[in-house]
């Protein structure tokens, strides 16, 4: 068997040294463009900053020890310039000769990856406007971010644009972050990127929201940014992280079916409408594992489990790739935040019935040192309560709960499970109760009927005539420093002797800082004779909608 492969970073080199260790008389041929294959495109953004300091950490590993250990006959800085699929063989371009020539395949897997995008307006061309994708990029942007210059701006907030932002607050740059959206971190609710923007602005970073780029001009000491708003911004270097493109080039050519997203079609083989063609990682569309349509998600896992998979099967193996979820994390200057499944606002979109939770848990029992706060949201369905998707923000150990409803909703778990999840639990690590049973106690009580809640939000739209009417169960001196629009203070503690002060012939709706008072507040009034619900995640929830 004779397998060559296109692109030799996560997926290609996932898929090489699969195929190498299932079969070791194959001839495996992977051909990489850039100069290094298999260096740690995640890790870019902290070499810039520092925290990685030696450019060789970056470098996972390098052609030698790829032709040595896994006897792959690597060729880098060599280009597929086009594949020739009646005659199963591609054209390489050697970039240092100009040399081309065409090698033959018996399986071709694709893993080109994806292109960062740039706008298309006038001056994306000058000097000092960079992407990054490769370790070329980053060598660039290093030289320009400690040349003296004191102010650089990054246009996009998503996943690399906040990795950019962090590593430039920590030279000493003054940053600003520009981003068309009205939210930075695109596939979160927007109430869940709150904690960041706050952190944000707390290290200085300026953030521009709703600004689309219009032209960038060259002035005497950098570039001048100029907004559709009217707003122009001087900058000594700009870092464009709006998103990436796959790199289809070599597939729309040769006529391979392209997906209704525009990345290369696959099947959940990884195999595309060529069968002795298959395709992974950055460039492909796979299924979305909620929703089921076709989907461009550029992340480091799928690409390297499909980079197996597509190997497997080239051996004639049965593997099939599951979907992808979308599960990200990313850390912002001391936050965490992370995500898995569907979120809120593609749930709305898809217009698919879902009911939802909040908690702001601490990450390890409070008494002992160093507890630090998150805030989790869980959506399920209404009928099952099988869980669609869930995203957490805060301190230490968002990761940890983001990954264990990952792996929840892959096994197709609802928020029953969660309640019996038996969880790794001592005071420095966890709580008895972990965030994640208690996710599943308050989606339980909800679902079951004793725990009903009103998101804050729906509550709030209500007009006069059916709004409940809200008793807030904090302390006095809590309310004092804020509350919700026309709440009544009355302390949970009082509750039971204040019966009489409350109506029996309207809903109330009672709330505390993050839901646990307001949830005895509920018990306490439901049981005697009150139709009452429990604001979902009190007070800090209504904080996160109304920053
Ligand atoms: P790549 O890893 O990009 O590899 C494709 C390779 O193919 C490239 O090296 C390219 O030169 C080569 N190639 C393309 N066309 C040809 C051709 N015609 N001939 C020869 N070679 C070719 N993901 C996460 O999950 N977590 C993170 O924290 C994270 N951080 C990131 C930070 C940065 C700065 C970047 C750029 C990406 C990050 N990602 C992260 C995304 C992740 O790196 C990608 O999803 C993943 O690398 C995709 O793998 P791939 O094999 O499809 O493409």
């Amino acid at each position: 068997m004779k397998i060559v492969i296109i692109g030799g970073v996560a997926g290609g080199a996932s898929a090489a040294a699969r195929a190498r260790r299932l079969c070791e008389r194959a001839e495996i041929v992977l051909v990489e463009r850039g100069p290094e294959v298999s260096f740690a495109n995640c890790g870019l953004p902290y070499y810039i900053g520092g925290e990685i300091q030696s450019r060789d950490k970056l470098i996972v590993t390098t052609p030698e020890r790829l032709r040595t250990r896994f006897k792959l006959d690597v060729r880098t800085l060599s280009s597929v310039e086009a594949i020739d699929r009646k005659h199963k063989k591609v054209r390489i371009k050697e970039l240092e000769s100009g040399r081309t020539y065409d090698e033959s395949y018996e399986k071709l897997i694709l893993a080109p990856g994806a292109a960062p995008m740039r706008p298309d307006i006038p001056g994306i061309d000058l000097p000092n406007i960079f992407t990054l994708r490769n370790l070329q990029d980053v060598d660039r942007i290093k030289r320009q971010a400690n040349s003296g210059i004191k102010h650089a701006v990054v246009l996009g907030g998503g996943f690399i644009g906040l990795e950019m932002v962090e590593n430039f607050v920590k030279l000493g740059l003054q940053t600003t972050l520009i981003e068309r959206n009205g939210q930075v971190l695109g596939p979160l609710d927007q109430e869940m990127t709150q904690p960041i923007m706050q952190t944000l602005l707390a290290h200085g970073v300026k953030v521009e929201l709703k600004q689309n780029l219009s032209s960038i001009e060259p002035i005497d000491n950098g570039l001048l940014l100029r907004f559709e708003s009217g707003l122009t911004i001087q900058a000594e270097m700009l870092i464009v992280g709006i998103g990436v493109k796959p790199e289809t080039k070599l597939a729309v050519d040769s006529g391979l079916k392209i997906g209704t997203r525009g990345g290369i079609w696959v099947d959940d083989s990884m195999q595309t409408s060529d069968p002795d063609i298959y395709a992974v990682g950055d460039a492909v569309e796979v299924k979305d594992y909620v929703f089921g349509y076709d989907v461009i998600v550029p992340l480091a896992g799928p690409a390297n489990r499909q980079g197996r998979i597509a190997a497997e099967n080239a051996f004639g193996g049965t593997s099939h790739y599951r979907g992808t979820q979308g599960t990200a994390v990313v850390g912002v200057l001391g936050k965490t935040a992370a995500m898995t499944g569907a979120s809120e606002k593609l749930l709305k979109r898809n217009k698919m019935p879902y009911r939802k939770v909040y908690i702001h848990p601490a990450h390890h029992a409070g008494y002992y040192p160093g507890s630090e706060s998150m805030t989790l949201k869980m959506m399920f369905d209404p009928q099952s309560g099988l869980i669609l998707g869930a995203q957490g923000v805060g301190g230490a150990g968002v990761d940890k709960r983001i990954d264990v409803l990952a792996v929840a909703i892959q096994a197709g778990m609802s928020v029953y499970d969660l309640e019996e999840m038996e969880l790794c639990y001592a005071p420095q690590y966890g709580s008895a109760k972990d965030p994640i049973n208690m996710l599943g106690f308050v989606a339980s009580g909800l679902m079951r009927g004793e725990h009903p809640q009103f998101d804050v939000e729906v509550m709030l739209a209500q007009d006069a005539a059916t709004s409940p009417y809200v008793i807030d169960v904090r302390t006095a001196e809590e309310f004092s420093l804020g509350h919700l629009p026309g709440a009544v203070n009355l302390p949970v503690d009082e509750l039971r002797s204040r019966l009489s002060e409350l109506p029996r012939n309207r809903t109330i709706a009672a709330y505390c800082q993050v839901g646990q008072r307001g949830y005895l507040a509920t018990r306490i009034l439901r049981q005697s004779g009150f139709e009452t619900s429990n604001v979902g995640g009190g007070f800090k929830t209504y904080q996160m909608h109304h920053p």
